[in-house]
């Protein structure tokens, strides 16, 4: 028996749809500018230049259906509504075609971003953490197992805010595509059963106020929602 000097907090974990099973979270990667009219609206050249990653907690996942805080330290709080994919089996340094093998499922998921605090970031040439990685930054649906679903290479994507449609596009629209990411990762980490990648949101993020519902869906994946609290 270990003996540690306070209780560890219990294993970050996402539901599996239809089971009572739950998925452990080893890690959470998201890839940054995804889709070409997104990274036009963020201001930047879309291009086929290698894909980029952040990081986020696991200890920051909120589960669809949350009532979550108004994020704490910024006035510009985003949604970013976007495909999840699950790794089940270990890669390193796949190719795209031996990378679908590792995909244990997908979710929908919402990157929630302190825009006002990325931006700064941006501008003073510092890391993202600050306005991407913070509590309830990343909310995540129940997982469908690839077993069930089969692999996902197109499927339309949207969110709404207030039953308002605010973003809608395909994962087909993706600039690297989930086995590309998949592959590109794996040459840089040692993928492992229980990683998440947040494969990145088409256009139309934008802001949302206390007392909004965000809601999600990914066409074979499901649905996500997200009630936004008061500020504390
Ligand atoms: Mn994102």
């Amino acid at each position: 028996m270990t003996d540690y000097v306070f209780p560890p907090a219990s294993q970050a974990a996402v539901a599996v749809r239809g089971s009572s099973h739950l998925f452990p979270v080893r890690r959470i990667f998201c890839v940054g500018r995804n889709y070409a009219a997104h990274a036009r609206e963020m201001g930047s050249d879309p291009s086929r230049e290698p894909p980029f990653y952040f990081n986020k907690a696991p200890a920051h996942l909120a589960a669809s259906g949350s009532t979550v805080a108004y994020a704490l330290g910024t006035h510009n709080l985003h949604y970013e509504m976007e495909l999840v994919v699950a790794i089940g089996q270990r890669a390193l340094r796949v190719t795209p075609e031996q990378a679908a093998a590792c995909v244990w499922g997908y979710a929908c998921g919402l990157d929630m971003t302190r825009r006002d605090l990325q931006n700064g970031a941006k501008q003073a040439g510092r890391p993202w953490d600050f306005g991407k990685d913070f509590e309830n930054a990343a909310v995540i649906s129940p997982l469908v197992p690839v077993s069930e679903v089969g692999l996902l290479g197109q499927g339309r994507i949207e969110l709404s805010v207030n039953g308002e449609l605010k973003q809608q596009g395909d994962v087909s629209d993706m600039i690297w595509s989930v086995p590309e990411v998949i592959a590109n990762l794996s040459a840089y980490y040692h993928l492992q059963p229980g990683d998440l990648i947040y494969t990145g949101t088409p256009e139309g993020v934008g802001p949302v106020q206390p007392g909004d519902v965000i809601t999600g869906q990914i066409e074979r994946v499901g649905e996500i929602a997200l009630t936004m609290g008061p500020s504390l």
